[in-house]
């Protein structure tokens, strides 16, 4: 018989769901979500309060898991391409009794649209969870809900002992750690979801001396260290005086090309970086300007020098380089593979490829072009499900060409994997879309 989820508030124990995505880069698949252990640290949670179910990773299924552990409180993020496999383990929660709770980036930029269509989340909590979440959720007695929390940035000074313990390092075998010293980003790019929901400035929420202890104390677990700000040289004056290089086999770290210069690239082999990614997007103008990217110096010239410095300090460099976007023609495709022809593995450069995907809560953005696709669950930057005016319809067999040609001169199967396209509209999703 199915359980009531009144029920289901004898137990506080709360379960921390994280679906499983078809992510094609299949190393980055099951990045450990650096949101759960900033939950258990904003609610002061005890270990013995919470599990952790990796959709794909648990060896378990979710409902024995759930009863297993007598789980009172479902609590499930997900970010635009897992939200369709974030519905399914909803009813999973649902049917055993548990409060459904979602949060996550994508929660809050699309709440509205959730709460009418899927109401199998019982609860959708904006912003960042704070302390105060688990008495609210008590008190709640008509579901659906939505409850708002702050956007701020959030202290969480034990995060290195909440990701030591052993439910963290038992639920996420062989990942990378991730970690955040900057809380935040001061730019504006009309794409970026993260900017958009959190709408945060750039704020160092750590010493330099909690910094080190923390990244001493996961070093005892982990090898690899993604640091996972939106650009680590936004306040580089926190980075001086750091070296972790003896402590980690990778470290990988964003910046923006137009803060890659001697100095600080000096200052990040220095630190450690392993891996740089920087994200030159596009060299068309009016992409730039679209994004609010454009600079004083030439985007081009930058891209090419921070390749360059990142030979010269022998560090991997990551550019991510999208290819339909607005204002990309075919003809500028073309040009593209002249451009970046010697930007490949044997250089010392991973080359990831992205298409511009318009995210449900950005929905601007989709005036401007013919959307292929909105079955959620490819909305992931590397399938093709949209396309800007200045590519017809009909090119997307030669699109896909020109992708192929690209991984294979720059050498990047390993990034960028075989290009899905499946031309059509899902009704599934559609509240999504609607203007
Ligand atoms: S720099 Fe990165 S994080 Fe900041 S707004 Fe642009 S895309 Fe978003």
């Amino acid at each position: 018989m199915k359980a009531s989820i009144k029920n289901s508030k004898t137990s506080k124990k709360i379960c921390f769901i994280q679906p499983n995505t078809n992510y094609g880069v299949i190393e980055n698949r099951f990045a450990i979500a650096l949101t759960f252990p900033t939950i258990a640290s904003a609610m002061k949670l005890q270990t013995h309060e919470y599990e952790i179910f990796v959709d794909g990773i648990t060896d378990s299924d979710l409902s024995s898991f759930l009863i297993t552990n007598e789980i009172g409180f479902a609590f499930i993020t997900s970010i635009t391409c897992n939200f369709p496999r974030a519905v399914e383990l909803a009813n999973i929660c649902n049917d055993v009794g548990c409060i459904t709770v979602l949060g996550g980036i994508f929660a809050t930029m699309n709440f509205r649209a959730i709460n009418i269509n899927f109401t199998q989340f019982n609860v959708i909590v904006t912003g960042n969870p704070t302390n105060s979440l688990m008495s609210n959720l008590i008190k709640i007695d008509s579901f659906p809900t939505v409850i708002h929390c702050g956007n701020g940035h959030i202290k969480t000074d034990n995060i290195a002992e909440i990701l030591v313990n052993s439910k963290f390092v038992k639920s996420y075998p062989n990942c990378k750690v991730c970690y955040e010293i900057i809380s935040g980003c001061d730019y504006n790019c009309t794409f970026c979801t993260l900017k958009h929901a959190w709408k945060k400035s750039a704020l160092v929420t750590k010493s330099q001396s909690q910094i080190k202890h923390d990244l001493f104390s996961l070093s005892s677990i982990w090898k690899k260290l993604k640091i996972i700000d939106e650009d680590i040289l936004q306040k580089p004056q926190i980075l001086y005086g750091c070296s972790f290089a003896e402590m980690f086999d990778e470290i990988i770290v964003e910046t923006r090309i137009d803060r890659i210069n001697e100095t600080t690239i000096s200052l990040l082999k220095t630190f450690g970086v392993t891996h740089l990614v920087f994200g030159v997007e596009t060299f068309s103008e009016k992409f730039l300007n679209y994004t609010q990217k454009s600079s004083s110096k030439s985007w081009e010239s930058m891209a090419h020098n921070a390749i360059a410095l990142c030979a010269k300090y022998s560090i991997i460099a990551r550019p991510i380089v999208m290819l339909t976007a607005l204002g990309h023609s075919l003809d500028y495709l073309y040009k593209l593979i002249t451009k970046i022809s010697s930007w490949n593995k044997r250089n010392g450069v991973d080359v990831l490829f992205a298409f511009y995907t318009p995210h449900p809560g950005l929905k601007d953005n989709l005036a401007n072009g013919i959307l292929l696709n909105n079955d959620l669950s490819l909305f992931d930057h590397i399938n093709l499900v949209f396309l800007p005016d200045d590519i017809p319809i009909g090119s997307i067999s030669e699109i896909v060409d020109i992708y192929n040609t690209l991984v294979m001169i720059t050498d990047s199967e390993k990034f960028n994997p075989p290009l899905s396209i499946t031309c059509n509209i899902d009704s599934k999703y559609s509240c999504f879309f609607a203007s």
